[in-house]
């Protein structure tokens, strides 16, 4: 069932169908968002086929996630029929690892090489670090696997920056020694990482041209999506492939594949990764017989929304301008709403959705919430869980799953219950304080011939009393053995921590003030802080999310202990985990269960994860100066100019019902903290809006204006120069948010304010 070519023509307009049958040169098309790119694309691969000008075996297509590549299959399947099953389409990422599996003779590799992921090799670089004698708190290990992410991307070689590195700079003289060990260990250990895996195949390429032939040979039509957030091995990569002047296919009979790109440089959003808008813009000096074509019409949204996201993105400079229209007509307006807090916010989406769906029948799958971070997804959960109403988080893991969450709540745990033996042994070891899994192994040993709990265990080791002994009966405790001096001593002062703890609880203390305890006084907050992994800073405001959690309950519930705080945490995290549907039981079921809940949700997502997708309906939230765009941004134009591009990504999903909220007030360790409206509301134009509330409640008090700045604001930090990437990759859809230009959390915002503060505070 082939489809006719013609066919694939018919819906197109005259610019999308010369994309689709151009033939021969390489092309470039560039076009703002919902123009059709990525449908033109799918035609294309579809014509190529149905016109026999292609055999499925000869496209290599390249999208940004694997999940894009799964949704362009299955398109170019029901044009083609189950001959695109052939086709390769996948990342760059799969794509690369399918080539080195089979060509790991070449590239010097063991057929059964391990993928090291970020976690992986961040460990690894702590090693290095370790054992080189370099001090891991002056030069974090984070930061070198960043530098080290980012020289791959580069592709520059150990050896090439040891030679470059005759600097002064010890970070860089360091950096050189790091990499090079880092390098053959990895290869010691037959594995790769994230960054090699592009890296790795084009240096197979270049060092063995007969290989890289075998595939230009294979690969006549090669097709990337996106291209604006390439980054130069990927430039390179895709160079490669079809071959010609500057490559190892130079002098080749063979001429070179045919090359489309589409992609859009208004969308660049990870040059915080490494991605360069340089490879879109000189594609016609890369490529000079290259032919360029333009789309300008907009199938996916309204006119009110294009000019609305036209607006914002004219405001960047140096870009082409481009203006998209539509037949669509005006649509409904743009709805806008300022809520006095992100509870608030979440509310009022929660309350219109359900509106949405009485008035308009709107569908839950039909609608996204957006935010800038993934911490901000915390109040739309909770609100919507109160609500019944069915979700998803995309990107991110829900709330209460969050490792830093699971830990935080586990020193609760261990605090209200000391026989917790889950939580205890959660805990012991983290942050890491040198009670290692031998030290766990003998304290629970002890426990079991002693037939006492983990906490007598540790009581034991401290030698002090167990809970509920008095000190004369803890004299009398047997020793734990197999635990050495030090980590005698470690457990000893893990028991203190966690008796200060205990005491101040007993002492009436509320539980933001014990859980602020908790995280400072046993290192958790500060090893997050000091670290240089932008994924530790996501994980500081997911733990201010909580202690907002808890301040709430402390609020709401004068008299609410930490056992009833537990409780309902415990409810919200079980709730948390059911699938929405619920009620089947046979795997079969749950499974179905789940597809059904799964196609009725709403999806909540990052605006970096919603890249390339459409919803009807969209709420953009957190549209403050400080939030969205992000108060790291705030001081730089070229990353302000990436949170503008983010925001024309984020705009641009609406189809036919957007919506822009921001919260007057937003909480972040239990601190309010006014937040001006984003400048990117400024922009767009008041006649395509409709404001549902045009200030907060205090904001009208004061007549409006948002003269309070943000304490969210530029802190400084040593993090400045830390524009790596997180630990996303792309073979994984579920790529960690953007972390690039989070705020580093230092000062201020991870100043808990304790109860002994606030005595001092109201005594003065
Ligand atoms: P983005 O920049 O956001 O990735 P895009 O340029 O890739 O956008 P597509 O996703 O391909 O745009 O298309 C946007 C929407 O417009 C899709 O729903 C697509 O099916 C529709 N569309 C594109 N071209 C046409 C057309 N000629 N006729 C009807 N619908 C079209
Ligand atoms: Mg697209």
């Amino acid at each position: 069932a082939v489809g006719s070519p013609d066919g694939l023509i018919a819906g197109l307009n005259p610019a999308q169908a010369a994309a689709v049958t151009h033939a021969g040169a390489p092309l470039l098309i560039i076009a703002g968002a919902g123009s059709g790119k990525t449908r033109v694309l799918t035609h294309r691969i579809a014509h190529l086929l149905a016109t026999g000008r292609a055999r499925p075996g000869e496209i290599l297509a390249i999208t940004f996630t694997n999940k894009a590549a799964a949704e362009m299959r299955e398109r170019v399947t029901a044009l083609v029929g189950p001959a695109g099953g052939r086709m390769w389409v996948s990342t760059f990422h799969s794509a690369c690892v399918r080539i080195l599996r089979r060509e790991h003779e070449a590239a010097g590799l063991r057929s059964t090489f391990s993928i090291y992921d970020a976690a992986d090799s961040t460990r690894l670089v702590t090693l290095i670090v370790r054992e080189l004698g370099i001090d891991p708190k002056r030069f974090t290990p984070k930061a070198f696997a960043h530098r080290i992410s980012d020289l791959k991307n580069e592709l520059v070689t150990p050896a090439e920056y040891a030679e470059k590195a005759v600097t002064t700079n010890p970070f860089e003289r360091y950096l050189a020694e790091v990499y090079t060990a880092y390098a053959s260990r990895l290869a010691a250990a037959n594995a790769l990482d994230f960054d090699d895996l592009i890296m790795r195949t084009v240096q197979l390429f270049q060092a063995k041209p007969a290989v890289a032939e075998m595939y230009r040979r294979r690969f006549r039509h090669i097709l990337v999506d996106e291209y604006q957030d390439t980054n130069h091995a990927q430039y390179v990569l895709v160079r490669e492939l079809v071959g010609g002047p500057g490559t190892s296919g130079e002098g080749s009979a063979l001429p070179p594949a045919e090359l489309t790109v589409v992609g859009d440089s208004d969308q660049s959003i990870y040059a915080f990764r490494g991605a360069t808008i340089r490879n879109i813009e000189e594609f016609e000096q890369d490529y000079p017989s290259a032919r360029t074509i333009l789309l300008e019409q907009n199938y996916r949204s309204t006119q009110n929304i294009l000019d609305a996201a036209n607006a914002v993105i004219s405001r960047n400079t140096g870009r082409r301008p481009k203006n998209l229209f539509t037949d669509s007509g005006p649509g409904a307006p743009i709805t806008g709403y300022v809520a006095d807090s992100e509870h608030d916010e979440a509310r009022w989406i929660s309350s219109e959705i359900d509106r949405l769906a009485d008035e308009h029948g709107v569908r839950p799958r039909d609608i996204a919430v957006f935010y800038r971070t993934n911490a901000q997804s915390r109040a739309l959960e909770e609100v919507f869980i109160r609500a019944g109403q069915p979700y998803k988080v995309i990107g991110g893991t829900r709330f209460y799953e969050r490792r830093e969450i699971k830990d935080a709540i586990a020193y609760l745990r261990a605090v209200d219950n000391p026989d917790d033996d889950v939580s205890l042994r959660r805990i012991l070891n983290v942050p890491k304080r040198g009670l290692g899994e031998k030290a766990e192994a003998a304290l629970a040993e002890h426990g079991a011939r002693h037939h006492v709990s983990f906490s007598d265990a540790i009581a034991d080791a401290a030698g002090a009393p167990r809970p509920g002994q008095s000190e004369t009966e803890a004299q009398g405790a047997p020793e734990v053995e197999g635990l050495a001096t030090r980590a005698r001593a470690q457990v000893t002062r893990f028991h203190e921590l966690l008796e200060g703890l205990r005491h101040q609880q007993a002492s009436g203390d509320g539980v933001a003030d014990v859980l602020d305890s908790a995280l400072d006084a046993s290192g958790y907050l500060a090893e997050l802080r000091a670290s240089d992994d932008p994924q530790d800073a996501t994980r500081v405001e997911n733990l201010a999310e909580l202690h907002s959690v808890a301040a709430d309950f402390q609020a709401a519930n004068p008299e609410g202990s930490l056992a009833d705080f537990l409780e309902r945490v415990s409810l919200v995290a079980d709730s948390d985990q059911l699938p929405s549907a619920g009620g089947a039981v046979g795997e079969e079921e749950a499974a179905q269960a789940h597809e059904a809940a799964e196609a009725g949700q709403i999806t909540l997502m990052t605006v970096h994860t919603a890249k390339g997708l459409e919803f009807p309906v969209v709420f953009v939230t957190g549209m403050e100066d400080g939030t969205f765009p992000h108060s790291r941004a705030l001081a730089e134009d070229s990353e302000l100019a990436e949170e503008r591009r983010l925001a024309y990504v984020a705009l641009t999903r609406a189809r036919e019902r957007l919506y822009v909220t921001r919260a007057a007030v937003r909480s972040a360790w239990g601190q309010a903290t006014a937040m001006p409206a984003s400048r990117f509301l400024d922009d767009i134009p008041p006649e395509t809006m409709d404001w549902k509330r045009l200030a907060s409640s205090m904001e009208a008090l004061r007549g409006g204006g948002t003269g309070w700045g943000s304490s969210w604001g530029d802190e400084g930090s040593g993090r400045r120069g830390s524009r790596s990437r997180g630990s996303w990759h792309s073979d994984d859809d579920d790529f960690a948010p953007p972390i690039g230009a989070r705020p580093a959390r230092t000062g201020k915002i991870g100043r808990v304010e304790t109860a002994k503060d606030r005595a001092a505070k109201r005594a003065a």
